[in-house]
């Protein structure tokens, strides 16, 4: 543990002393390392795509305009990195204002089968683009009406977060399961995919900030890395918790669960 000593002499009605302070600083200094952590990465995160329109502007002033498919080729690439530049900086704001508690989070009753088919339909284009198979699966020892006491946008975010990824690292013609169920005074849904799966070393380190399994692979399909790291903090912000299972080369399981609606 890391301990501070303060040490303040004083004294007082013409005799010497001294106060001595001994204080914990343990988490004060991991809290401190985090935010230096994530200011770090932050700024590295942000600097590849701008080094990248960078090099593809001056690339283009010094001629590359001047032939057309060159020139299609850098502006392609100036608004890809562009997009990028704005889908980190959504991220980084969007967990800031969950960890700072100033999201405002509105718990109300959300019926669970409506807000998964919702999140199926908003899905269907890109899965059929890679010929994925969309499955849902009502419970079959549970009402299947069941209803969360959960934020309804805040828990959008999350389902489309689990279903975007497992489309996202599911090869093509892959299936994408989601189930749920519920307890007595729970709710949970999970997200099954048939895709590329997580290797053991990482599978517990995916709702870090900025994890990335295969950086240069996970990049390339548009992840910022931030993705779980807000469904997680936005399950804590509504007493709920997400847990992962995965087999390399198999397929990996997101599971999560809500407090039920009326059972407080
Ligand atoms: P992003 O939102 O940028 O994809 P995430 O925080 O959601 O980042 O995911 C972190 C990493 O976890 C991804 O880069 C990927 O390596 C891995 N991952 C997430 N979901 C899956 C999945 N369904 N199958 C395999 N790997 C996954």
């Amino acid at each position: 543990r890391h301990l501070a000593v303060y040490v303040s002499r004083f004294t007082g009605h013409g005799m010497p002393g001294a106060v001595v302070v001994i204080d914990d600083t343990t988490d004060v200094r991991q809290a401190e390392r985090m935010r230096q952590d994530f200011v770090a990465n932050a700024s590295h995160e942000l600097k590849t795509p701008l080094a990248v329109i960078k090099s593809s502007v001056e690339t283009l002033i010094d001629g590359a305009a001047e032939d057309p498919e060159a020139r299609a080729a850098f502006l392609d690439q100036v608004a890809r990195e562009a997009d990028r530049l704005a889908d980190l900086i959504k991220d980084m704001l969007s967990l800031a204002r969950i960890e700072s508690g100033a999201l405002g989070l509105e718990p109300r009753v959300v019926k669970l089968d409506k807000a998964i088919t919702d999140c199926m339909e908003r899905h269907h284009p890109r899965a059929d683009t890679k010929t994925l198979t969309l499955v849902e699966k009502p419970p079959a020892d549970a009402p299947a009406d069941v209803a969360a006491w959960a934020d309804p946008d805040a828990l959008r975010q999350v389902m489309d977060n689990l279903v975007d990824n497992a489309i996202k690292y599911t090869p093509n013609g892959g299936r994408i399961t989601v189930r749920w169920g519920a307890t007595a005074d729970t709710v949970s849904f999970e997200v099954e995919d048939t895709g590329v799966g997580i290797p053991e070393a990482d599978v517990n380190r995916v709702f870090e900030r900025f994890y990335r399994v295969d950086k240069a692979r996970d990049r390339a399909q548009g992840s910022t890395g931030l993705g779980l790291s807000i469904v997680k903090h936005l399950l804590q912000a509504m007493r709920g918790q997400v847990r992962v299972n995965s087999k390399l080369g198999k397929g990996t399981t997101f599971r999560v669960t809500l407090p039920r609606a009326g059972s407080a």
